[in-house]
């Protein structure tokens, strides 16, 4: 029988055509919206086009609609599974969002595309059939959110975009996917170890990422103490490691109440207090510094917003960032 799938659209380069001089830009009609044969054939669609916006144009409220779309029909209809349609450049961080805050009890899997509906090798009809394939799946029950292109299925928490152009550009570092799509079917290889799922209501704090570099001072970390950000995170050196002349602005974040969250600029491994020299491992955690447990910067952006919507107290945000 032909499972139900919710198919929400949000724009992106698999909504958007070429132009004869080579540009790529959305056009007055959603060209996924003229597939409709093909993609019936899959499943019953009910279709939603809350937005359509290139990706770097989506912003916090654009995540928390998402969310409660999803959680609408979560409550209302009898629904199998939903795919989301997506930029690439935000896609893992949105994924990431609904994958810690949405109550579905139904597959939900992102997608986008690398080249748009009008060129050659177009990857986008590809990946939404796909999509709409691991959705309907019966193994793709409590993954989490799934980021599905080019025949892999990766984890919203693992994947991130690692070529500018490339079809294969999803990758999930370290991990790896966890399924592959075929012609004859859907198999998943690995099964998350765990799941996270934060209820929260509104998404309205800031939080500021930062990256670290070979001879950097403190001034960033000051001016994000004066901007009264509500968090930072920072991608920092090798296993979590600071410029010593980073460290009085790091304590000047922590002694207002200011989270720190620190990462690897390395995409690659997790960060530890390892080393006990200034502006070290050992030295950051003892100063307050929170370590996470092996996100990216952009994906612990996500974490941190998400927690601060639930709570100020600093160890509650610290267990949450052990997981
Ligand atoms: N710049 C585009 C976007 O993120 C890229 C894409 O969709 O692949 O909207």
């Amino acid at each position: 029988m032909k499972k139900t799938i919710l198919l929400i659209h949000t724009g992106g380069t698999i909504s958007m055509s070429e132009d004869t001089s080579g540009a790529v830009k959305p056009g007055a009609k959603n060209p996924l919206t003229e597939e409709g044969q093909i993609l019936s054939s899959l499943a019953n669609l009910i279709v939603e086009e809350p937005f359509n916006l290139p990706s770097p144009h989506i912003t916090t409220d654009n995540m928390m609609e998402l969310k409660q779309l999803l959680e609408r029909y979560n409550h209302s209809t009898e629904i199998d599974g939903a795919v989301i349609t997506h930029g690439t450049d935000t896609l893992e961080e949105t994924a990431y969002f609904l994958d810690l805050t949405v109550q579905a009890n139904f597959p939900i899997v992102v997608t986008g595309a690398m080249r748009s509906s009008n060129e050659i090798g177009s990857d986008g009809l590809y990946n939404l059939i796909s999509s709409i394939r691991v959705s309907s799946s019966k193994e793709a029950y409590n993954k989490g959110v799934l980021v599905v292109l080019n025949d892999e299925i990766h984890t919203a928490e693992n994947v991130t975009k690692t070529h500018t152009s490339n079809v294969s550009t999803f990758q999930s570092p370290q991990f790896g996917p966890i399924g592959i799509v075929t012609k004859q079917g859907i198999f998943f290889h690995h099964m998350p170890t765990y799941r996270e799922n934060y209820t929260i209501s509104n998404l309205s704090k800031q939080v500021i990422l930062i990256k670290a570099h070979i001879g950097m001072d403190a001034s960033l970390f000051y001016a994000a103490r004066d901007l009264k950000v509500n968090g930072v995170v920072i991608e920092a050196l090798g296993q979590g490691n600071m410029p010593p002349a980073t460290v009085p602005g790091i304590k000047a974040l922590l002694a207002n109440n200011i989270p720190v969250v620190v990462v690897s600029r390395a995409f690659n491994g997790i960060v530890q207090d390892v080393y006990a020299y200034e502006g070290g491992g050992k030295h950051l955690k003892e100063m307050g510094v929170i370590f996470s447990n092996g996100l990216n910067g952009q994906k612990a952006r996500i974490k941190l917003l998400v927690a601060l919507a639930r709570t100020d107290d600093l160890s509650e945000i610290t267990e949450m960032f052990r997981l």
